[in-house]
């Protein structure tokens, strides 16, 4: 049997959740819940949030893009995404896309975008990105959507970086023994730094790995896309992570 449709519902636009609660919902909720999916009233809908956690509750009312819903339990408490930050050089506009749905899914807890040496495109759509990243949220269960940043200078962003953290950059063709689930915990603290589609220069990888903060970080042998090696990156910090 599908689970009922879950919707983000921002915390800064409602109160807090309750038992009998009932809620407007949004014109693209509406329409997402009674076009395309044709939900009538009673249809049961989960809602949540990273303040509430998520709900349960039930349509009352549906038409086009207006409706109604009436909250009836929590199902989940609030739980905040402790994964890994990326810190990413923007791509072109498919593999960032790309970028911010796995990323999402891969439980990364915020995007810091960055400008390098050989980055191609300075365009940042944080608004576009957000909704890329709710709808990741929605479907993969997650109880809050990743923070994103406005781009930023990549020195900036790896001197200021908090001494509790690691910032694990992904480097190719350099030699390195990426730490292993015993060596090292990975927690919220830490990041993953990978570079533009036509990598780090010499000189900033040169700065990068003298920085006290900056681990080296191993993808294999092959060369990958840096959307791909976000992807792998992402992966392997998951499966180390702390709890
Ligand atoms: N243009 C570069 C070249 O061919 O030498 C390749 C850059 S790669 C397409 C883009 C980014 O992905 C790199 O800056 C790095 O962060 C990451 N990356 C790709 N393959 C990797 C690997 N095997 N190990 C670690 N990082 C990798």
């Amino acid at each position: 049997m599908q689970d009922s449709p879950r919707l983000f519902i921002d915390s800064a636009t409602i109160a807090p959740l309750a038992e009998g609660t009932t809620l407007d919902l949004a014109p693209g909720h509406a329409r997402y819940l009674g076009t395309v999916l044709r939900l009538g009233p009673e249809a049961p809908v989960r809602i949540f949030n990273e303040r509430d956690g998520e709900w349960s509750g039930v349509l009352t009312a549906i038409r086009k893009d207006r409706g109604t819903l009436r909250v009836t339990h929590q199902t989940r408490m609030p739980m905040a995404t402790t994964g890994p930050i990326l810190v990413f050089a923007p791509l072109k506009r498919d593999a960032t896309d790309l970028v911010i749905r796995m990323g999402t899914e891969l439980g990364v807890s915020r995007f810091m975008p960055v400008t390098t040496a050989r980055t191609n495109t300075h365009r940042v759509n944080t608004t576009r990105w957000h909704a890329i990243a709710v709808e990741a949220a929605e479907q993969c269960e997650r109880l809050d959507v990743p923070v994103i940043d406005e781009l930023r200078a990549l020195s900036a962003v790896v001197s200021a970086w908090p001494s509790a953290g690691t910032l694990y950059a992904a480097v190719e063709r350099h030699r390195v023994a990426t730490p292993t689930a015993r060596q090292r915990q990975v927690g919220g603290g830490d990041g993953l730094l990978i570079g533009p589609e036509g990598g780090f220069s010499p000189e900033e990888t040169q700065w990068l790995l003298t920085q006290d903060r900056i681990e080296a970080l191993s993808l294999g042998t092959l060369i990958l896309r840096a959307d791909t090696a976000a992807c792998a990156g992402l992966a392997y910090l998951t499966l180390h992570r702390e709890s």
